[in-house]
């Protein structure tokens, strides 16, 4: 029977050992203290007399493996944006409004030619950047 603690003033890992035999005296309550600094970091009542072991090397890591939780998401990979699923109120800033008054006029001008040449070409550009800019603000706002 054994216990694996943490000690809180240095971080040695270490276990309790516990010696039985025919101590004289029954139970009593024993320390258990941190085999590097002494620090005691919990007692137990027992018949038997507690020693400590630190764990080292492969059984540490080992132990160390099984307690980590599972690895938390890495930050720098970006998760997509929450699906927004309901009804949804945006007041726009001036930024937004100028991106929409941007998009409608570009949709204007687009609309009125016949799409061709370097005019209609332009007009094309002008619609899908106007088109993404509205687009990025209304997505800054709906955060
Ligand atoms: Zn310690």
């Amino acid at each position: 029977m054994s216990d694996v603690y943490t000690c809180p003033k240095c971080p040695t890992l270490f276990e309790s050992i516990y010696l039985s035999g025919n101590f004289p005296g029954g139970k009593e309550r024993e320390d258990i203290d941190c085999p590097n600094c002494g620090h005691t970091v919990d007692t137990d009542v027992t018949s038997a007399v507690v020693s400590t072991r630190e764990i080292t090397g492969e059984r540490k890591a080992a132990y160390l493996a099984k307690q980590q939780p599972a690895a938390p998401a890495r930050t720098d990979i970006r998760t997509p944006p929450p699906m927004l699923d309901s009804p949804l109120t945006i007041t726009l800033d001036a930024e937004a409004m100028a991106s929409l008054n941007g998009y409608r006029q570009a949709y204007h001008a687009w609309s009125m030619h016949p799409g061709t040449g370097p005019k209609g070409a332009q007009l094309n550009l002008e619609l899908a950047e106007t088109a993404a800019a509205l687009a990025k603000a209304l997505a800054r706002l709906a955060q």
